[in-house]
C-alpha cells in the first residue's frame, strides 16, 4: 500500500536523483528537519542511474573544491552508517598532457591543488605508464596525478543516501509528480502534486534536467539545457588492473574508468547535441537515446590511439543519456531571487556524482539558515540575470561551454556565442575606436583598445598575451593624464521611500550619509560577518538612494538587499541598470577636463560627493569616487545621453581605456574585488576594510554581532599585497603563498602593475595562532607560480597612492 502524503512538511525536496537524496539526507541528519522527498518515477531514474561514476575533486574555487572533497569523505563512510555500499574506490586520477600549454595548465592546477591542501603530483610519461601500463605515452609531455580522486557507483550512492535520509526521519515518495505551486505573498505555500497538495515552509528543486520546467511552474528562471552525453562500456580488457586510476585525456577529449575488468570511456565533443528545447517528458524514466555511433566515432578513434589494447576489445554497451548543462559549466545552487522560500540544486554539468554529496550538505544548510554556509558564488543561482530566461540564448552558450569542457583553459578567455547581448549606446563607436570587447552578465565591455594598425582580437596564450603593452599604454595615460571608461554595465539600483535610510543603515556595514549629496563605499555582511556585497550608496535625497555595484553582481546584490529590508519599512528597491549609463573619467587631469564640459564649479565636488549637474549638455549625477586610485568622476546619466557626454569629454583629450587597465590600476591601489579578494568567507577586518565599518556607533546592522565577537580575538588571516622580484612572472590568483618556506595561504587575485613595473598579487596570509602587521612584515615570502618558487615582497599599504605619489615595490 502506498503511503499517504502528509498535509504539511517543513521542507519539500523535489527529485530523487543523487542531489535530491543527498539534500534530503542532510536536511534530516544535520538539521533534524521535517522533510519529504517527491520523485515522479523511481529514485535514480533520471540522469543518475546511467552516470559513469568518475569522481574528481579539484575546481578553481576553494569552496567548491571543499564541497567535492566532502562528497568523497561521505562516500567513504556512508556504508558504515546505512549498510548500503556506495562503490567508492580511491583509484586516483591521471590527467594527460600532450602539449606545453596543457602542461602549463597542469603546473598551475597542481599549485592550485597545493593551495587548497591537496597533493597533486606531476609525472613524467614513464611514471604515467607505470600507473596505467596500457596507455600509449609516446605523445605525452607528462601527466598530473591526484591520488585521492576516484570512482563510485551512482545508483548505489543514491540508494544509500535515500536509506540514510529515511533513517534520520525523512519520508521519500516515489511515483508522485509535482504539477505546480500555490504561491502566496511571494512564497510557496503549497506544492501541488499528482496526489494532492502538500503545504510547506520551503521547497528545494532538485529536478535535474526537469528543474527548468519545475522552476517555470513557480515563475523561477533556471538556465539549464539537457544535452546528450555518450560513453561505452567494453568487454574485459586484457592486462587492465582493477585498481587502475581514472584517466582524463583532454587533448583527445576523452575519459576512461575501469569497471569490472573492462573500461568505461566517453568524451566531450566540440559539436555536442542538444536534446530538446521543449519540456522534458515526465515519463522519461530509466530511458536512454539510441546509440549514435557516428557522433561517438571521434572518441572511439582517439581512445584507440591512447589505449591500443581496445582494438582487440569488444564493446558491451553504449550509454547515450541526457544531462543538464549550464551556460558557464558550473552547477546551480541557492535561493531563487524570485521567491522567498524556493531553493535549487540542479544543472550539474556531468559532475553531479562528484558534487552530489557535498552539494546536498551545503544546500541543506542554506535552506535551513537562509544563508549560504560558505562562499558559493561560482554556483549561486544569482550569478544569472533576466536575459537567461531566453532558451535559445541559454542553449547556444551552454553548447559552447560543453564544447570547451576539455579545451585548454587560457587565462582571460571569453565566450564567443550569444554576443552581443546588451550594448551601451557607445558600442559601435568604441568598436571603431579599436575596442576589443569582453562580455559580463550579457554586457559587452571594452577590455582594451587596439591602436591603429593593430587587430583588436585577443590571442590567448599561457604567458603574456598580445594586449599586454596596449593595456600598459592605457594604464599610463590614466596615471599621467586621464582616461574614459564606459562602465555603463554597472548594476544600479534605486532605493526609495520614507524608511530607505533606516533600511540601509541596517543592511550596510558602513554609516550611511546623513546629508544629501554624499556617498559611501560599504560592504554588506552575512550573519558570520562575511562580505556578501561590496558597493557604493549615494544619498540623492532623504528618501532616495542610488546604489552602484559590479556588473556581474546585479541579481545577487539586488536580491540580497531586497531580502534584508526589514519587514514593515517603507523602502522600495528598483533595478535601474538599463536606465542609466556610466562614464568614468579618471586621472590627474580629470578635474580640468570636467570643468571644460560642465557649467558647475567642479572644484566644489569633493571626494565622496554626488552632485546632479549638467555635463556635456545633459543632466547627470556625478559621483566623486574612484576604483583606480586617481582623482576621478563617475558620470551617471540616462543611457541615450551618453554619446553626447562622451563626445564632449573626448574633445578635451582623454584616452579610451578598458577593463584590463582598470584591473591593473586597482591592483596597484590595493582595492579589493568582490568574489575574488573579498567573499562571504572573509570579514572586513581580515580584508583590511575595518575602516569602512560603523562598529564604534551603536547602530545595529547585519553581521555586527559576529564582527564584535571577532574584533575581540586575534585575527587568523589578513589580506596582504605581494610583488615578485622577477618581472616576467604571470600571476593569475590561487598561487601558493609561502612564509619562511611554509604554506601560509594563496593569492586571491593577481595581475601586473604597469606603474610599479611588477607583477602584483593579493591573498590572505593565515596563522592559526593569530596574525598582526608585525607578524606579516617579519616573514620572508615566496609565491609558488606554476610549481616554481618565486621570491616575493609583502606590502600592507597600497603600492601606488596618487595623493602621496608614493610608489613602493
Ligand atoms: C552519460 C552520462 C555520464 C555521466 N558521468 C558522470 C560521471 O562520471 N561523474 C559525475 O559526477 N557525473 C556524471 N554524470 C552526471 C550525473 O549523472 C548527473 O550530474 C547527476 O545524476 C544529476 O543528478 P540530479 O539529482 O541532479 O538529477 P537526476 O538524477 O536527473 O534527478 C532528478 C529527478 O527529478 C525527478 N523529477 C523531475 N521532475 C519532477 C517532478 N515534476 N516531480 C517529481 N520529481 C521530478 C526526475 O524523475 C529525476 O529522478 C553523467 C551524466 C551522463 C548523462
Amino acid at each position: 500500500m502506498t503511503k499517504a502524503l502528509p498535509a504539511h512538511a517543513q521542507v519539500v525536496v523535489i527529485g530523487g536523483g543523487i542531489v535530491g537524496c543527498s539534500t534530503a539526507y542532510h536536511l534530516a541528519k544535520d538539521h533534524k528537519a521535517d522533510v519529504i522527498l517527491l520523485e515522479q518515477n523511481k529514485i535514480t531514474s533520471g540522469s543518475t542511474w546511467h552516470a559513469a561514476g568518475l569522481v574528481g575533486q579539484l575546481r578553481s574555487s576553494a569552496s567548491i573544491t571543499q564541497v567535492l572533497k566532502y562528497s568523497v569523505d561521505l562516500y567513504k563512510k556512508l556504508e558504515a552508517e546505512t549498510g548500503l555500499q556506495t562503490g567508492w574506490k580511491m583509484s586516483g586520477c591521471l590527467r594527460l598532457a600532450t602539449n606545453q600549454d596543457r602542461w602549463t595548465e597542469y603546473k598551475r592546477l597542481a599549485t592550485t591543488a597545493q593551495s587548497f591542501g591537496m597533493d597533486m603530483q606531476l609525472l613524467s610519461p614513464s611514471e604515467t605508464k607505470q600507473l596505467f601500463p596500457l596507455l600509449e605515452v609516446a605523445d605525452l609531455v607528462g601527466s598530473s596525478y591526484l591520488p585521492t580522486d576516484g570512482q563510485a557507483s551512482p545508483s548505489d550512492i543514491t540508494q544509500s543516501l535515500a536509506k540514510g535520509a529515511r533513517m534520520h526521519g525523512a519520508q521519500i515518495f516515489e511515483g508522485i509528480g509535482v504539477l505546480g505551486f500555490d504561491i502566496v505573498n511571494g512564497a510557496v505555500a503549497g506544492v501541488v502534486t499528482t496526489q494532492g497538495t502538500v503545504k510547506c515552509d520551503r521547497v528545494v528543486n532538485c529536478g535535474g534536467m526537469w528543474a527548468r520546467q519545475i522552476g517555470a511552474m513557480a515563475g523561477v528562471s533556471v538556465p539549464l539545457q539537457p544535452i546528450k552525453h555518450q560513453y561505452v562500456i567494453t568487454e574485459k580488457v586484457d592486462g587492465l588492473s582493477p585498481d587502475a586510476p581514472t584517466i582524463r585525456d583532454p587533448d583527445r577529449r576523452t575519459y576512461f574508468k575501469e569497471e569490472v575488468g573492462g573500461l568505461v570511456f566517453g568524451g566531450y565533443e566540440p559539436n555536442p547535441i542538444t536534446w530538446t528545447l521543449e519540456d522534458v517528458p515526465s515519463t522519461f524514466e530509466f530511458e536512454l537515446f539510441d546509440d549514435n555511433w557516428d557522433h561517438f566515432e571521434q572518441h572511439m578513434t582517439q581512445a584507440l590511439l591512447r589505449i591500443p589494447a581496445l582494438e582487440k576489445t569488444g564493446i558491451k554497451k553504449m550509454i547515450n543519456g541526457p544531462e543538464s548543462f549550464t551556460p558557464d559549466g558550473n552547477f546551480i545552487l541557492g535561493k531563487a531571487p524570485e521567491l522567498k522560500n524556493f531553493y535549487l540544486g540542479c544543472g550539474f554539468n556531468a559532475f553531479g556524482i562528484a558534487a552530489g554529496g557535498g552539494a546536498g550538505w551545503v544546500l541543506a544548510d542554506w535552506v535551513m539558515k537562509g544563508e549560504a554556509p560558505t562562499d558559493l558564488w561560482s554556483v549561486d543561482i544569482r550569478r544569472f540575470s533576466n536575459f537567461h530566461k531566453s532558451r535559445t540564448w541559454v542553449n547556444e552558450r551552454t553548447l559552447e561551454a560543453y564544447g570547451k569542457h576539455y579545451t585548454v583553459g587560457f587565462p582571460h578567455e571569453e565566450y564567443t556565442s550569444g554576443r552581443p547581448k546588451l550594448k551601451s549606446p557607445l558600442y559601435d563607436h568604441l568598436k571603431s575606436a579599436g575596442a576589443c570587447f569582453g562580455s559580463k552578465l550579457g554586457w559587452e565591455r571594452p577590455n582594451w583598445f587596439a591602436p591603429k594598425g593593430v587587430e583588436s582580437v585577443d590571442h590567448y596564450s599561457m604567458g603574456r598575451q598580445n594586449w599586454f603593452d596596449h593595456v600598459g599604454a592605457e594604464h599610463r595615460s590614466v596615471r599621467e593624464h586621464a582616461g574614459v571608461f564606459d562602465q555603463s554595465s554597472f548594476a544600479k539600483f534605486e532605493l526609495k521611500g520614507r524608511d530607505a535610510f533606516q533600511a540601509l543603515q541596517y543592511i550596510c556595514a558602513n554609516a550611511i550619509p546623513k546629508n544629501d549629496g554624499r556617498l559611501v563605499y560599504t560592504q554588506l555582511l552575512n550573519t558570520r560577518g562575511g562580505i556578501e556585497c561590496d558597493l557604493t550608496v549615494a544619498r540623492l535625497a532623504e528618501d532616495h538612494f542610488y546604489i552602484v555595484t559590479g556588473t556581474g553582481f546585479r541579481a545577487h546584490d539586488y536580491s540580497w538587499i531586497a531580502d534584508h529590508i526589514p519587514g514593515g519599512l517603507d523602502a522600495k528597491l528598483v533595478d535601474v541598470t538599463e536606465v542609466y549609463g556610466t562614464l568614468s573619467l579618471m586621472g590627474p587631469k580629470s578635474r580640468e577636463i570636467m570643468q571644460k564640459v560642465c557649467s558647475a564649479h567642479i572644484s566644489t565636488i569633493k571626494f565622496g560627493d554626488v552632485k546632479v549637474i549638467n555635463v556635456g549638455g545633459h543632466q547627470a549625477s556625478v559621483l566623486r569616487i574612484t576604483y583606480v586610485g586617481e582623482l576621478g568622476f563617475e558620470i551617471h546619466a540616462p543611457l541615450a545621453t551618453l554619446p553626447d557626454i562622451y563626445s564632449a569629454l573626448m574633445r578635451q583629450g582623454p584616452v579610451n581605456a578598458g577593463y584590463r587597465a582598470i584591473e591593473s590600476l586597482r591592483l596597484e591601489k590595493g582595492y579589493r574585488a568582490w568574489g575574488a579578494d573579498i567573499t562571504p568567507n572573509d570579514t572586513p577586518l581580515e580584508a583590511g576594510l575595518g575602516w569602512a565599518l560603523k562598529l564604534k556607533s551603536d547602530i545595529d546592522f547585519v553581521g555586527r554581532a559576529a564582527l564584535m565577537e571577532k574584533s575581540e580575538q586575534p585575527l587568523k588571516k589578513m589580506m596582504v599585497g605581494f610583488t615578485t622580484e622577477r618581472e616576467d612572472v604571470v600571476l593569475l590568483g590561487r598561487e601558493t603563498i609561502l612564509r619562511d618556506g611554509k604554506f601560509a595561504g594563496y593569492l586571491t587575485s593577481g595581475g601586473y602593475g604597469y606603474t610599479v613595473g611588477k607583477p602584483i598579487g593579493y591573498g590572505y596570509v593565515r596563522n592559526m595562532d593569530g596574525i598582526s602587521a608585525d607578524y606579516l612584515m617579519s616573514g620572508s615570502y615566496e609565491l609558488v607560480v606554476a610549481q616554481e618558487r618565486v621570491k616575493a615582497v609583502a606590502h600592507l599599504k597600497p603600492l601606488y597612492d596618487a595623493e602621496n605619489l608614493r610608489i613602493k615595490a
